[in-house]
């Protein structure tokens, strides 16, 4: 296969099929501003809509035999039957134009390699047919592993190819002039990169020019000056489960050109973020490492400086170990308007939802929120936990507590506190993977232990614990733990299983960058699909990293089923309805639960 990249502006292509798969290559197509038609009897909504914006031409028909030779320059066939696709296929190669029948290699002249886009860059990956599956995975490597910052890179390169060659260098100089280029952005071992100024770019012009030292406009002159400044806005994502960012701060992403976001608050994201906002993960996440807190900063003031809206997303609320605070500060110091969206904390929500409700009548009148992580200080513990272990009728919240949780619990026992009080610790709370044990003071360090708690994490301290052996009313629905992605058109369908427990994740398909995120954020136990064309916009993601191994994908009907397994899907289960779906998936849960 010979890898090329063809111009198709104004240039004449046709699809055969109206599927998702169809509506896959159209939306390729379009990007690349082709003139599309369409053939086929029926169409899925989104092509409906392309027609009606006058975007593609929709014949709808079946097709007819030789079409594929009149004067179209490309020629896709995504058709779910196989002589209508041979066809096509036929019709193309006697006419000579390249032809491409979607997942069947032998009825192709020509392959698509899966794409990973930042800007005018470009990653192309193929396996010459032999490996699709080793493709999509290499994909989400890239996609994960390449920032939205490679995008600037690019286009930084690019002027600054214009500035080399303006300034009429030999071509060995002008080849060490790219060599600094590189040298100086890009760090080979982490694949990262950085966009240089334009004053390091002159300097890197200036030390390797030999001919006169002209000053150069085009660098000068290359990006607007902004004089407008943007904004950011403090967003709090809530403690972990979708339904828990507030209206407001829902509100703010949507209106964003740029959401910056860590780890705490990726499952918060709203899957129907649009595709233009820029999304800058920050946290600690696999393969990347944890970007420092100045560093944050001063991207929040550059984007800010570029004109755009941004929303910094942060788990729970952000002034509540957010570090909220210091990056208000940093935004004030840089003359940046900025807001606070509060967002619910961790410290009320989680344990709410395993039956602890921090306040009760008589029981508890006060809460600390506290960390257990405290800054060192040289004159000993911030946290007075003698006086925070003398008042009986308080609640001790404790953020950042897992391995800290020994120490905690020594220093209140020793201050008096009663080792009967009752404790508990909470993982991930709110969302399908919350765990959590209750046990006395002094035996939490060794339940905790023994259940295999880690971080995010937080204990709470105190009488009103005991409630949780009542009013621990998620633990009791049939569906909990369970985290399914689920078409967003499907919304009675979504609303009965949140009903009973599960976390859903609401998926528009074709899918949306921010829904890719949301999906990896933990662990998937299934999707839902109601029909072939859902299959495959889920097919594409199945590699990436969310997707637990034991994952099953729940079919209406034997048409999503079949295709789930002739696309090598590990379990596939057909159902008639949602009570059968609800049925089965707490039958499910039981039995993983014996
Ligand atoms: N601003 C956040 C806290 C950030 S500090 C908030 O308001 O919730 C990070 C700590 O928060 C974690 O170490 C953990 O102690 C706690 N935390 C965050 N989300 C949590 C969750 N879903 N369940 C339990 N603890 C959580």
């Amino acid at each position: 296969m010979f890898p090329v990249s063809l111009d198709l502006q104004n240039r004449p292509c046709l699809v055969v099929g109206a599927g998702a798969v169809a509506l896959r290559k159209v939306v390729s197509l379009l990007e690349e501003q082709a003139v599309v038609t369409v053939v086929a009897p029926r169409a899925v909504a989104d092509l409906e809509a392309f027609a009606a914006a006058g975007r593609i031409a929709l014949d709808r028909r079946p097709y007819r035999a030789g079409e594929a030779g009149h004067g179209f320059v490309l020629v896709f066939a995504a058709t779910d039957h196989r002589e209508v696709n041979r066809q096509v296929f036929e019709d193309a190669v006697s006419a000579g134009v390249f032809v491409n029948v979607a997942d069947d290699p032998e009825l192709c002249t020509f392959q698509l390699p899966a794409r990973v886009r930042r800007g005018t860059l470009e990653l192309a990956i193929a396996s010459g047919g032999g490996a699709p599956f080793l493709v999509r995975r290499l994909r989400q490597v890239f996609e994960t592993r390449l920032g939205p910052e490679w995008a600037e890179w690019i286009s930084a390169a690019v002027q600054f190819r214009t500035a080399v060659r303006a300034r009429k260098l030999p071509p060995p100089a002008q080849e060490l002039c790219f060599d600094r280029f590189v040298a100086e952005t890009l760090d080979r071992d982490r694949l990262s990169v950085r966009v240089p100024t334009e004053q390091e770019q002159e300097a890197w012009l200036d030390a390797t020019a030999s001919g006169p030292r002209r000053r150069d406009a085009s660098l000068a002159e290359r990006r607007p000056v902004h004089t407008v400044t943007g904004s950011v806005a403090l967003v709090g994502g809530g403690p972990g489960s979708a339904g828990l960012l507030t209206l407001r701060g829902r509100d703010r992403l949507l209106a964003a050109d740029a959401v910056v976001y860590d780890r705490l608050a990726a499952g918060a994201l709203p899957t129907d973020l649009p595709a233009r906002v820029e999304l800058h993960a920050v946290g600690k996440e696999s393969g990347r490492h944890p970007v420092p807190q100045e560093e944050i900063n001063a991207l929040l003031v550059r984007l800010a400086r570029e004109g755009k809206r941004v929303v910094r997303l942060k788990g729970g609320d952000p002034y509540v170990f957010g570090r909220g605070g210091e990056e208000a500060e940093a935004l004030v110091a840089a003359g940046i308007p900025f807001e606070v969206v509060p967002g619910v904390t961790s410290g009320i929500a989680a344990t709410a939802l395993v039956g602890i409700p921090v306040t009760h009548c008589r029981e508890a009148v006060q809460v600390t929120l506290l960390t257990a992580h405290e800054c060192a200080k040289a004159d000993g513990p911030q946290v007075r936990w003698d006086l925070l272990a003398q008042e009986p009728n308080a609640t001790l919240v404790g953020y950042m507590g897992v391995s800290a949780l020994g120490g905690v619990v020594d220093r209140l026992l020793a201050a008096g506190m009663s080792p009967g009080t009752p404790a508990a610790m909470i993982e991930q709370g709110t969302t399908s993977a919350q765990r959590s044990v209750v046990a006395t003071l002094e035996g939490l360090p060794r339940a905790v232990a023994d259940a295999g708690l880690h971080a995010p994490a937080l204990f709470v301290i105190g009488p009103t614990v005991r409630h949780a052996d009542t009013l621990n009313w998620t633990g009791r629905r049939p569906l909990a733990g369970e985290r399914l992605a689920v078409p967003t058109e499907a919304f009675e369908l979504r609303a009965a299983l949140e009903e009973a427990g599960a976390e859903i994740v609401s998926v528009p398909l074709p899918l949306t960058p921010a829904a890719r995120i949301v999906l990896g954020a933990r662990p998937l136990t299934g999707c839902i699909v109601r029909s072939a064309a859902e299959v495959e916009c889920f097919d594409e993601e199945r590699g990436a990293s969310g997707w637990d191994t034991a994952w099953t994908a729940w079919c209406f009907g034997s048409d999503p089923a079949r295709r789930a397994s002739a696309r090598g899907w590990p379990r596939v289960e057909v159902v008639a309805s949602v009570a059968d779906l609800l049925a089965a998936l707490a039958d499910r849960r039981l039995a993983r639960a014996e």
